[in-house]
């Protein structure tokens, strides 16, 4: 129950374990083992406690780190899951997955080391593929003593946790394009993204989807490379891409060895300043982005709802249309709409280049003053002036859908990126949204049984946006019976202090969420430039950590009273239509 918890440091905790286990316990050791290799490979400080909970003698070794090895990062996740009881994933053996960028893992669970020293071999093997089996075996075998005594040095003489060195440099080109590089000569590998600062945002009704019909369209063709080319040269020198929008920015993603770098600067800059307006192309992707909208929106009750959610809370503001466009626009986009939007949009001066991997600054600057600079900047897109009025009750919007199960939303108006509350807010969506412990999980999915699936975010923006709660309620489960209850939730945050515990967990989550997207070239270069473009420079990502951390208890009530008020909210039903009669 209420558990008593202590935050340590390294050697009072190793001093715990030591006096109040028998310290011959293989399990223990190799527990420690685990412990240590923990601490010596994660990234940042990690967060370690050790709680007793009040009717056990065992202790619960409770640790969020990020991982610096791909076999910890691959392995240690997966035993944990399997000794505090979580459904042991069969297959494949975690530690032979090998991916060429390691993405790491975060652990953020409990890792009970009573249940692991009880384990007896028969259940260790039902348990653990046979690779991880036969690194127990080891460790039991002839390691333990050797590896716990090396432990307890490596931990007294190396420091707890490596900040990890970032060389990041910068550079602005004469037209307006600025250059974040981060020099990581650690794989052979490039990521380049490129961040244009236009989305739905920039658009205006009767030329919603155009910033999405345009990441479309810079795959279609430009004076150099014509159509599909973009792709096939790109693979044929070993990268590849990808794009998103969203409704503040359009970034193109580009992966590739450090031998295409020229080839890809040469690409982008042909996109950029030569792309092919050819109405034939034009007309056939109108199609396929009329045809995306059809499937992912039209025909998916999530996506409609979704869309109704935004265009019932926004009045003014153009978040009120989805990024992907009403259809209606898709199909009457004229030529020189699409001309305008691409000349504004697509300006290098209002794109930021994030270049990280195998390179240097000198030889970025170098191409991008041959391929990118003669590029001529053009005027921004005017600036989005038009800020949503205050709210003044709630609203509510009802479809009615052929559906098997109802949803509900809930959008509640909260600030943008840039504002002071936007840390406060991550926090208290972890507290009540994130993972299966959450509070709103625990309540809906777990003891009351009220719905399938419940989940709720803001995301970063420009612009106030709105914090969404999304639920399917269960079979049977009418959607005011959910809304009640997450009301009641809500209320408890607002009314009473969530604990030291939760705090701590939810930060520890976000945080390792924060440094695992640091561990790939693509993560970084993803994460610099939205912290340069979201929050004004990417400089704040490092500092975000520490904005994390400070967020206190009486901040997290403060914004759920704030915020989290029927006045200031939407709530969308999806009612389901039982036969698709009416069309
Ligand atoms: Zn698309």
């Amino acid at each position: 129950m209420a558990a008593r918890t202590k935050a340590v440091d390294r050697t009072i905790l190793i001093s715990l374990i030591l006096i109040r286990t028998r310290l011959l316990s293989i399990f223990w050791l190799t527990g420690l083992l685990y412990l240590s290799e923990i601490l010596q490979s994660c990234l940042g400080k990690p967060t370690l406690r050790i709680a007793e909970p009040a009717k056990q003698k065992s202790y619960r070794i409770l640790f969020s780190a990020l991982f610096r090895s791909p076999a910890l990062n691959n392995r240690l996740p997966w035993l944990a899951e399997s000794f505090i009881g979580l459904p042991a994933r069969r297959g494949d053996c975690p530690s032979r997955r090998t991916a060429p960028d390691h993405p790491p893992v975060t652990i953020g669970v409990t890792l009970g080391l009573r249940e692991l020293w009880q384990l007896g071999y028969d259940q260790r093997r039902r348990l653990l593929p046979s690779c991880c089996l036969n690194y127990f075996e080891v460790i039991e075998m002839k390691l333990a003593r050797a590896i716990f005594v090396l432990t307890l040095l490596l931990l007294t003489v190396t420091p707890l946790a490596h900040a990890q060195q970032f060389n990041i440099k910068t550079h602005t080109l004469k037209n307006g394009m600025k250059i974040i590089v981060e020099e990581d000569p650690s794989i052979p590998n490039v990521a380049l993204y490129i961040f244009y600062r236009i989305g739905s945002r920039n658009e205006r009704p009767g030329t919603t989807g155009l910033s999405h019909f345009f990441e479309h369209m810079m795959f279609n063709g430009a004076k150099k490379y014509g159509p599909k080319q973009f792709d096939r040269v790109m693979e044929d020198a070993g990268g590849s891409n990808n794009a998103y929008t969203s409704e503040d920015v359009t970034v193109y993603q580009d992966w590739f060895p450090k031998s295409a770098l020229e080839l890809i600067f040469d690409l982008e800059a042909d996109r950029i300043a030569n792309l092919s307006f050819d109405p034939q192309v034009v007309e056939s992707e109108r199609g396929v982005v009329a045809s995306e909208r059809r499937t992912s929106v039209d025909a998916n009750n999530f996506g409609v709802l979704y869309e109704q959610l935004g265009a019932t809370a926004f009045t003014a503001h153009p978040y009120q249309w989805p990024v992907i466009g009403w259809m209606v626009d898709i199909e009457n986009w004229k030529m020189e709409d699409l001309k305008r939007h691409f000349e504004m949009g697509y300006s290098p001066s209002n794109a930021t280049m994030v270049v990280s991997g195998d390179v240097q600054l000198a030889e970025i600057v170098r191409l991008a003053e041959k391929y990118i600079e003669p590029i001529p900047a053009h005027a921004p897109p005017p600036p989005v002036t038009t800020r949503e009025p205050e709210q003044m009750g709630e609203r509510r919007v009802t479809v009615n859908k052929f559906a098997q199960l109802p949803i509900l939303m809930m959008g509640y108006h909260v600030p943008e990126a840039r504002h002071a509350d936007f840390y406060p807010l991550k926090v208290l969506q972890t507290v009540l949204f994130s993972g299966q412990s959450s509070r709103m999980y625990q309540r809906l999915v777990d003891r009351d049984q009220l719905a399938i699936s419940i989940n709720g975010s803001a995301e970063a923006s420009f612009d106030p946006t709105l914090f969404i709660i999304s639920a399917q309620p269960k079979d049977g489960i009418e959607p005011a019976a959910v809304e009640k209850v997450i009301d009641e939730e809500l209320d408890r945050i607002k009314n009473g202090p969530v604990s030291d515990e939760e705090l701590e967990k939810a930060k520890n989550i976000l945080l390792a969420g924060f440094y695992r997207q640091m561990k790939t070239i693509s993560g970084k270069a993803n994460t610099l430039g939205t912290y340069e473009v979201f929050f004004g420079d990417y400089q704040k990502l490092f500092s975000a950590a520490d904005d994390y951390r400070r967020v206190t208890r009486e901040d997290l009530q403060r914004v759920a009273r704030q915020y989290f008020q029927l006045r200031n909210r939407t709530v969308a039903t999806l009612v389901p239509e039982k036969s698709s009669a009416k069309r």
